[in-house]
């Protein structure tokens, strides 16, 4: 289907592009956000959706699946579309404008705004071809609801922070959590890992480096144990498991971004101080951007893509300002200037 022409078409719904996406409401632009992901939120959603998060200003902390729902909120009062489970795959130019083209939809657009973050990006998924039939069915790479795990036996898979910071969150919910790596060194922070070391000395969870998955042991339907092998000693043992988290990392691909006409550092776009890509009419926010000092934080994507929405919206209105005043000051939200 052929979507409306809009002004400003954002290509992302992580932190940054949802904030642009109110933003060119703010300004009055007609505007929509795109995303691969089923619902919003980015990283935020896929990724660490139970995390606190300490630095965003104004939030002394905030639950990143509260953040996204806030900025959601924050979006919507302009009743403009987030068009999900949308991989945009092309951009093409017709008829003096730009099209977004995904997989099945058109979509018209003025303006782009990339806040694609670190592109279209899946879990890395367990490597042993007896996982791949229980996935969703007992294997889950992303926790959205804790407590659907109380009382279960849970196997995290992997030695990072998410690995670690599951198993801590679990430990008292679940009957019991095993963290399962093929080394004994951990991409964690120490304090979350003194934390797990506490758990397993108390006896509610238990560590087994050197080890990797084997096979899966299944009742029926369901999982109800793994075996283990030690990649050392290349023996195997058995424990109880009603649900496997692999916590192995995330791949992402810039994918159709590359070939757009854009200024790339690796898997980058080089932006200067007016989040210009080297395309006209096409700007960027957010993690997917680089030049000297960059930060990769919300903080930053948010600042981006303030500058971002305002130039593009003076691309397509040039006799608009790029600067939008203070909102305070602003009439769409019944204020007036004084
Ligand atoms: C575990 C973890 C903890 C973190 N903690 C913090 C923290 O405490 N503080 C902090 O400031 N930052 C933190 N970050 C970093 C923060 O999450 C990122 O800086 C932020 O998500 C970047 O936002 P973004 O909108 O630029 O991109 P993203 O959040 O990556 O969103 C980009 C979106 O673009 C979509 N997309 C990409 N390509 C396409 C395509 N071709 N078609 C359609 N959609 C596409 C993706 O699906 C995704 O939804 C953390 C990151 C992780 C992984």
């Amino acid at each position: 289907m052929t979507h409306e022409l809009q002004d400003i078409t954002i290509l992302g719904a992580g932190p940054a592009g949802l904030f642009a996406l109110f933003y060119a409401g703010m300004r009055g632009a007609k505007a929509q956000v795109i995303d691969a992901l089923g619902e919003p939120g980015g990283q935020l959603t896929a990724l660490y959706p139970e995390k606190y998060i300490f630095d965003v200003a104004g939030f002394p902390k905030v639950l990143a699946k509260d953040l996204v729902k806030a900025l959601v909120e924050q979006a919507a009062q302009f009743k403009a579309p987030i068009h999900c489970s949308q991989r945009v795959v092309a951009l093409e130019e017709a008829d003096g404008h730009f099209v977004l083209v995904t997989e099945t939809d058109r979509f018209p657009t003025r303006s782009v705004v990339i806040a694609a973050g670190i592109g279209a990006f899946a879990p890395r998924r367990l490597p042993q071809a007896c996982a791949a039939p229980w996935y969703e069915r007992g294997i889950y790479d992303r926790v959205s609801s804790p407590e659907a795990f109380a009382g279960k036996h849970v196997v995290i898979i992997g030695g990072g922070d998410s690995a670690f910071d599951w198993a801590h969150q679990l430990r008292d919910r679940a009957a019991s959590v095993a963290l399962v790596h093929r080394s004994d060194r951990f991409r964690a922070h120490a304090a979350t890992v003194a934390e797990v070391d506490a758990a397993v000395a108390a006896g509610r969870t238990s560590i087994h480096t050197f080890h990797e998955l084997h096979d899966i042991v299944a009742e029926g339907d369901r999982i109800v144990a793994l075996e283990l092998k030690d990649i050392k000693a290349k023996t195997t043992k058995r424990i109880p498991a009603d649900v496997v988290l692999p916590m192995l990392g995330f791949v992402s691909d810039i994918g159709p971004l590359a070939s757009w006409g854009l200024q790339l550092e690796k898997d980058e776009i080089a932006v200067n101080s007016q989040m210009e890509t080297g395309r006209a009419g096409v700007y960027a926010a957010g993690d997917i951007t680089t030049y000297p000092g960059k930060l990769k934080l919300i903080a930053t994507g948010f600042a981006e893509a303030t500058t971002a929405v305002n130039q593009a919206f003076h691309w397509v209105y040039p006799e608009k300002k790029v600067n939008p005043g203070h909102s305070s000051n602003l009439a769409v939200f019944g204020q007036k200037d004084d």
